[in-house]
């Protein structure tokens, strides 16, 4: 089975009751971008990668188009069968932009599954368990209404909250975080998440002043270096996000043990292959993590609950999807959504998926 045809998408995805908030960042819609990826056996492959805005990260959407067309006319006539041979001949094409060469990843993976009868996660080690846990991300709130909310969501079944933190004064953080524990009395687990906005200073005091509420926190500062700098005073575990993009952050942050968890991205890695060597690297050092993306709809939801799916159910801190935020889906007779806080694993082969016909339009670049 080869790569016959490759077509690129655009699609916009509003923020329900946006805007959607964060420390560095302020979101009222999401660009997406889909790949179809057709093989000469005729079957459909689907990827997807969708930047949360242009400052989250280095990574956004116009660049994830072009570094699919930088890309796609060398990978026509590649075998769909080699998902390792299409990331080194991605690697050939182009200099990093892991979020776009994941995406063709993704399509692979799905037409892999498609042609063999089994589904991604089977493809990928195995399930351990066919509903795996989500958690919600609050956005940045006041601490009434991020308190009103956390009780919300621990009511409808999360086992987890992230809260948005950072971009404003310490001590709003403090006092939210301090309401949300108080109002979802000590049973959830929370994630403080500062998203690379507070300062040394800030993150410190954050921890120093709440060391009685198990909080982790997660990417409190902007850089590793300042991490280290203060890993060794705080009162609480420390996970990175934006800081791990990138195998070799993995590995570096592990090795110089700034970290005691991640927030993994799908897409910022490469894609589902990339995601299974670090989700083996993170098990070998017992470092718990997320299966999440930065957005997007229900292709990259599915990409990251199989992955999500197989890892070891200890270590796996959820799968985080944009479902509850966005309206509507690609595929309305499977699409991926969040029931009591978790999400069940899709059955199809493949993805799982069958986007509804003309869900995307027209391609915005056609290729083989
Ligand atoms: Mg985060």
């Amino acid at each position: 089975m080869r790569i016959a045809e490759i077509h690129i998408y655009q699609k916009d995805l509003p923020v329900a009751d946006g805007p959607y908030t964060m420390a560095r960042a302020e979101v009222w819609a999401l660009d997406t971008t889909i790949v179809r990826i057709v093989s000469d056996t005729g079957l459909t492959g689907w990827g997807e990668t969708c930047p949360v805005g242009p400052t989250y990260q280095p990574e956004h959407a116009l660049g994830a188009r072009a570094a699919l067309c930088q890309m796609a006319p060398g990978l026509i006539g590649a075998s769909a069968l080699a998902p390792l041979l299409v990331r080194r001949l991605m690697d050939g094409l182009l200099n990093g932009h892991n979020y776009a060469k994941a995406a063709i990843d993704i399509a692979i993976h799905d037409l892999i599954g498609k042609h063999y009868g089994v589904r991604v996660c089977d493809l990928l080690g195995g399930a351990e368990r066919e509903l795996v846990p989500s958690y919600y991300a609050t956005g940045i709130k006041s601490p009434d209404d991020t308190a009103k909310l956390a009780k919300e969501k621990m009511k409808e079944g999360y086992p987890r909250l992230q809260i948005k933190l950072g971009g404003r004064p310490v001590e709003e953080d403090i006092e939210t975080i301090r309401k949300v524990f108080d109002s979802t009395g000590g049973q959830l687990s929370i994630a403080a998440d500062g998203n690379r906005g507070w300062t040394s200073r800030d993150a410190l005091r954050f921890s120093r002043e709440c060391p009685d509420i198990p909080f982790v926190m997660e990417q409190p500062c902007n850089t590793i270096d300042e991490i280290v700098a203060i890993r060794g005073q705080l009162h609480h575990a420390v996970y990175l996000d934006e800081n791990a993009d990138s195998l070799n952050a993995v590995l570096r942050a592990i090795s110089l043990g700034v970290c005691d968890g991640f927030g993994l991205k799908v897409t910022r890695m490469g894609g589902l292959g990339p995601m299974a060597t670090i989700r083996d690297i993170c098990a070998a050092r017992s470092m718990p993590h997320t299966c999440d993306d930065s957005w997007g709809g229900d292709i990259i939801a599915a990409a990251c609950v199989h992955i999500g799916a197989t890892v070891e159910p200890r270590l796996l801190e959820g799968v985080w999807l944009a479902a509850p935020y966005i309206s509507g889906h690609y595929d309305s007779v499977n699409g991926v959504s969040i029931d009591g806080g978790h999400i069940k694993v899709p059955q199809g082969p493949g993805l799982g998926l069958t986007p509804d016909d003309g869900v995307f339009g027209d391609p915005v670049s056609s290729f083989g």
